[in-house]
């Protein structure tokens, strides 16, 4: 094999953007054989912070890769679907970019490889059915996550309806304790597209060529890997812990911010600092901001908090962004009062925050690189997850492996209910100084050393993207 092309379809969400474009250097950097093509769609609404919004694209050291940005779909899906299921409008937005899609990828006029399709893509597994290219799926969740999708998919083929909040636990194989039902992402339980769009990206994820998953063996528990490992289910790489460690397709941060942060943090006694910070997407409301403030205060832990404001209410679709004052959304002398022992800033770069020695605790909301980047910088976690597929990573990481305090795995933004204070007080608390807060010390040190042995020669991760590319030459001659 000379030289091959990979054509990679990423999703539009940051989360799932931002980890691609990693991997995509990384797999390039690894095998010079191969260069890739990298296919924009245009974003339904404005979802800054999103690199892939800017044109030109986001910049790349890398060289070997192309970027095509693709013009509107023909024929969207009508924007009421949005309201009725995210995942669904997303699947039916993605769906409509087939042909343009197929015509991008006929114009190319090399060899592909391969389709590299996010997990919001598998509908274009019938492109490269009709050109004859092999598809793989980019997986930027975990692999717990997956084994849930394929539970997902067979309720649907069983059962045939979607899951009911009153219900039992739910024995789920590719986990060891039952999964509480509020712990299931709120489409399982969306009738209206959000379930059965979910089950057929899971039935199509079978079609692929194999499933790329940003994750490590020895992270998960066997029971996950022998749930992916049932026959109909293709072969899975585990690649990760891949990691934008220099931030380098997030936005820019206030630099005099981070430095003052820097500054304090290099002041604070080592492990003694909780970091709150909840993603692309973490806001809240006026009287949840409360909560949570009395709820710091009160603790008497030191922290750093990352609080964003939410839209106003005509850019709903909008992502958050930082207070012009966040003096208007705290209790009155709430940052008087704490001074010295807590700190609220905006957006901030997550990755060095972590990497501070003084940091002893993160308070997330559970998006999977937010849990790899803690994993790697070996910092425990509470478990706060808000949407998308959330509450199975907090359930993951709090039963299953032991790595995270519970601050609430059942919370689903919009659900009208207040973590109060005395949660909050007490999740903090126990993140620090709680009876069990050594021994979950221990275990992350151990997960974050096992996330950097599986990237080195010989390590589970460099084995696996090994075999991804043997499999993708042999397939491809
Ligand atoms: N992030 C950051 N600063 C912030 C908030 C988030 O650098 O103030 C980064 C964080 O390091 C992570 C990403 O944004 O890489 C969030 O991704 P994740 O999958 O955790 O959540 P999502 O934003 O997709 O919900």
């Amino acid at each position: 094999m000379e030289t091959a092309e990979l054509v990679f379809l990423p999703s539009l969400a940051v989360g799932h953007l931002v980890s691609t474009l990693k991997f995509i250097t990384q797999f390039l950097d690894r095998d010079h054989r191969f260069s890739a093509t990298i296919l924009l769609m245009k974003p339904p609404f404005a979802l800054t912070p999103t690199p892939g919004n800017s044109d030109p694209p986001p910049p790349t050291s890398t060289p070997r890769i192309r970027y095509i940005h693709l013009p509107c779909p023909p024929d969207p899906p009508p924007i009421q679907i949005l309201h009725k299921s995210p995942e669904n409008y997303f699947s039916l937005y993605v769906e409509s970019y087939k042909s343009l899609v197929k015509n991008a990828v006929v114009d190319l006029v090399v060899p592909v490889a391969g389709l590299v399709l996010d997990v919001f893509c598998t509908s274009m597994i019938d492109v490269g059915d009709e050109l004859g290219i092999n598809s793989y799926i980019f997986l930027t969740s975990g692999a717990g996550f997956l084994g849930f999708m394929f539970h997902l998919e067979a309720r649907d083929r069983l059962v045939g309806v979607e899951f009911d909040k009153s219900e039992a636990d739910s024995t789920i194989p590719c986990f060891t304790h039952s999964v509480p039902m509020g712990a299931l992402p709120q489409f399982a339980f969306n009738g209206d597209g959000g379930f059965s769009s979910m089950a057929k990206q899971a039935r199509k994820l079978k079609e692929s060529k194999g499933i790329i998953i940003n994750t490590f063996a020895e992270l998960h528990q066997p029971s996950v890997w022998s749930s992916l490992s049932e026959d109909g289910i293709p072969p899975i790489y585990t690649v990760g812990p891949v990691l934008d460690l220099k931030s380098e397709n997030r936005p820019t941060p206030d630099e005099k911010q981070s430095r003052e942060i820097k500054g304090w943090l290099d002041n604070q006694p080592p492990s003694s600092v909780v970091f709150l910070c909840f993603g692309s997407w973490g806001c809240f409301s006026q009287p949840q901001v409360m909560e949570i403030a009395n709820g710091l205060e009160s603790s008497g832990v030191r922290f750093l908090w990352s609080l964003r404001s939410p839209p106003p209410p005509h850019k709903q679709l909008e992502p958050p962004s930082d207070y012009a004052d966040v003096d208007d959304v705290l209790p009155e002398g709430f940052r008087e009062r704490v001074n010295g022992k807590g700190r609220v800033c905006g957006w901030v770069r997550q990755v060095d925050i972590l990497a501070h020695r003084a940091i002893g605790g993160f308070v997330s909301h559970c998006g999977w690189n937010s849990i790899l980047e803690s994993i790697w910088h070996a910092v425990p976690l509470a478990a706060w997850p808000q949407y998308a597929e959330q509450q199975i990573n907090a359930f993951e990481l709090v039963r299953e492996l032991g790595l995270a305090v519970e601050m609430k795995i059942d919370y689903h933004r919009d659900c009208g209910y207040l973590v109060s204070s005395d949660q909050i007080d007490r999740a903090v608390r126990c993140l620090i100084d709680g009876d069990d807060a050594e021994e979950m010390r221990k275990r992350m040190k151990e997960a974050s050393e096992k996330s950097r042995e599986a990237l080195v020669h010989g390590g589970s991760s460099y084995t696996s993207f090994g075999n991804l590319i043997d499999n993708m030459v042999a397939t491809f001659l």
